[in-house]
């Protein structure tokens, strides 16, 4: 068994980040197997190196150690653009120069009916949709055509995920409920999706052990995984810690962060008792 807790550096750890991390290494650890680390730093913009160095520190004070040196996305450019050139050949992903205002006009056109969310947000209308000519184009944001995706997976298309088994999704769900997703951003050879799907190919993450609200991205790294011939680990999508009010915990939420905790004399045992572990 292999697992991962793969932050981003873009804020300080807090309560929801250690359960996370703490339930991913503790599942390794009790079965023999490996836990990694992946710093998830394609937001140049917001990612900070202080941010990583504390993540760092939070970990080690919890008690978590891991197996290898960390991943980091930014390293890894190379290993994105073959794939997304691997999918371009296939005629799989085209340029899209659509601002998120002219999606957001375009979906709800009169014509269109009510608009439509999926886990990215609103379902790409397919303004820029073509087949794909030429050499694959840099500096573009580049979308993954659903219809033609899902042509070549296999049928049922399903994955599984322990807790609630075995998820079976159909071609129209993919086409009507997630879309056209990005696969390259304008700013960065890659998009979440496409990154974490690679990374966990490459460090053998047998078991994803994240939250519940990637739920609904899972279906879409699934459709990745085939579509690039990568094994699909096993899901397991856990709790999410909320505030008080009921709120999920945020970045910015720095009176339920780690550090903040630390300074204050808690211990990592009452950090564990705190998540409930
Ligand atoms: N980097 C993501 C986050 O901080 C987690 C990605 C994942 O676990 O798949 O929310």
């Amino acid at each position: 068994m292999i697992t991962r807790f793969a932050p981003s550096p873009t804020g300080p750890l807090h309560l929801g980040h250690a359960y996370s991390a703490l339930l991913a290494h503790d599942t390794a650890r009790a079965a023999g197997g490996q836990f990694f680390l992946r710093i998830e730093d394609i937001d140049s913009t917001r990612s900070r190196p202080e941010w990583e160095t504390q993540i760092y520190e939070d970990l080690q004070w919890l008690g978590i150690t891991w197996d290898a040196d960390p991943m980091r996305q930014s390293d890894r450019i190379p290993a994105y653009q073959e794939a997304l050139q691997t999918l371009w050949d296939q005629g799989l992903i085209y340029p899209c120069s659509c601002s998120r205002r002219d999606i957001a006009a375009a979906a709800s056109a009169p014509h269109e009916g009510e608009p439509v969310y999926g886990p990215d947000g609103l379902i790409y209308p397919g303004t820029c949709r073509a087949e794909p000519t030429g050499e694959m184009p840099m500096g573009q944001a580049l979308r993954l055509n659903m219809a033609k995706a899902t042509e070549r997976l296999s049928a049922p298309f399903s994955f599984t995920q322990t807790g609630t088994g075995t998820i079976t999704t159909s071609a129209q769900d993919l086409i009507e409920g997630v879309g056209d997703i990005v696969l390259s951003r304008r700013d960065f050879p890659g998009s979440y999706h496409l990154s974490v799907v690679l990374d966990d190919a490459a460090q053998g993450i047998t078991h994803v052990i994240r939250g519940e609200d990637l739920f609904e991205a899972t279906q879409i790294h699934v459709v990745l995984q085939q579509l690039l011939g990568l094994e699909t680990p096993v899901y397991t999508h856990h709790r999410l810690i909320r505030d008080d009010a009921g709120k999920r915990l945020a970045k910015r939420d720095d009176a339920r962060a780690i550090a903040t905790y630390r300074q204050a004399g808690a211990t990592p045992a009452q950090i564990r008792e705190m998540v409930g572990l």
